[in-house]
């Protein structure tokens, strides 16, 4: 392993995009390549999260990401629950996600959900790539497995490669059409100010490294200040969902992206009423080998830090709240965690009435 600073988490990664576009391929995509390209172990698969290290990010973008060049620990890929939800999916105020990919079709271009995502994404500040998706549907396309986009472009037939570039510029002139300027992302030399369309498909995973060298890179270049966390201090996370497990009642899904949550804490969560106050019965992740998505095979753990996805199992959750905050009392005075979360309730209720 590398000698990376622990203080430093891993950036939390949101896939948005307008149903049947390709989100959940392109997540099931990155954790397939995972695997296949990872050593044994390297991906860990979290509650509403998938952890991909930059080892294993190395491996699966060949040339385009160097471990050398990166001080951030990786990538945590979290599920999110529905386009609504996202919108109060926060963390202090700010977007919980701290980066996003937006998938677009290529055929299908912008969609009602898409320019949702958009001014989501506008709003928090999000820095964002585009996803140009099923790129392997363009007539006459020859696919490359799992390679870097830019060499399999520019060896398609010139028919093929003009067809796509038609969709691309439909897509780069509907996010100008928003506010965004945007290119194809290998032209793009500043990333701040530029959005970077990559054309890719979830199905060849054509693409797919170089969104994730583009994640890493923005992630490395603007957010290394807000990765720097005290992993020893009190847990902060977001509800992802509230889900009724056999055995234990009322639990949370939770992001932690801040300090460490263990077992036994004393923790104060958003409710529908008043915030909850309550103490952690059991922490749980999905076991090593299960598969993704079956339910029921949970492994307990002591202790959880930022970023990760968890099950929290405590008393009393029944009515805690999607998109509410989570926060680990430890040292501090009760009330004045009360105090904090009923604050940050009180942020998300006039957000939501803004979106109407
Ligand atoms: P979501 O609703 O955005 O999560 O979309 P899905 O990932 O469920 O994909 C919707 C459909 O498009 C499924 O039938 C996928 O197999 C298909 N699909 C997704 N990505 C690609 C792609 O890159 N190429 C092709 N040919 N099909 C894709």
């Amino acid at each position: 392993m590398s000698d990376h600073d622990t203080s430093l988490r891993t950036p939390i990664v949101a896939v948005l995009g307008h149903v049947d576009h390709g989100k959940t391929s392109l997540l099931d995509k990155i954790r397939g390549s995972a695997v296949s390209e990872g050593e044994a172990g390297a991906i860990t698969q979290h509650i509403g999260a998938t952890a991909v290290p930059l080892e294993t990010i190395a491996d699966m973008a060949g040339d385009l990401v160097t471990v050398e060049d990166f001080d951030l620990p990786g990538l945590l890929f979290i599920d999110t629950p529905g386009h609504h939800s996202f919108s109060t999916l926060r963390s202090r105020g700010g977007a919980l996600a701290d980066l996003a990919i937006l998938v677009v079709d290529v055929n299908d271009g912008f969609q009602p959900q898409t320019e949702e995502a958009l001014d989501i994404l506008q709003r928090t500040g999000t820095p964002f790539v585009v996803a140009a998706n099923k790129a392997d549907t363009t007539p006459g396309w020859n696919p490359n497995e799992n390679a870097p986009i830019k060499p399999s472009y520019d060896a398609q037939s010139d028919t093929a490669r003009q067809r796509l570039d038609e969709n691309l510029y439909e897509i780069i002139g509907q996010l100008s059409d928003d506010g965004f300027s945007a290119d194809l992302y290998w032209r793009v030399q500043n990333f701040q100010k530029n959005i970077g369309v990559v054309p890719c498909s979830a199905l060849t995973g054509e693409g797919v490294p170089d969104i994730l060298a583009v994640l890493m890179g923005l992630s490395q270049r603007f957010m290394k200040a807000e990765m720097e966390i005290d992993v020893a201090g009190p847990g902060e996370g977001t509800v992802l969902e509230v889900k009724d497990q056999q055995g234990f009642g009322a639990t949370l899904d939770v992001v932690v992206y801040d300090g460490t949550i263990n077992e036994g804490d004393q923790i104060v969560v958003g409710g529908v009423n008043d915030p909850i106050v309550t103490e952690i019965r059991a922490l749980l992740q999905p076991q090593p080998n299960a598969e993704i998505r079956v339910e029921n095979r949970f492994e307990r753990v002591d202790a959880v830090a930022a970023a990760a996805g968890v099950k929290i199992a405590a008393p009393d959750l029944d009515e805690a709240m999607a998109g509410a905050p989570v926060r680990v009392v430890r040292d501090r005075d009760v009330d004045d965690v009360i105090a904090e979360v009923e604050a940050e309730l009180a942020e998300i209720e006039v957000d939501t009435e803004e979106e109407g």
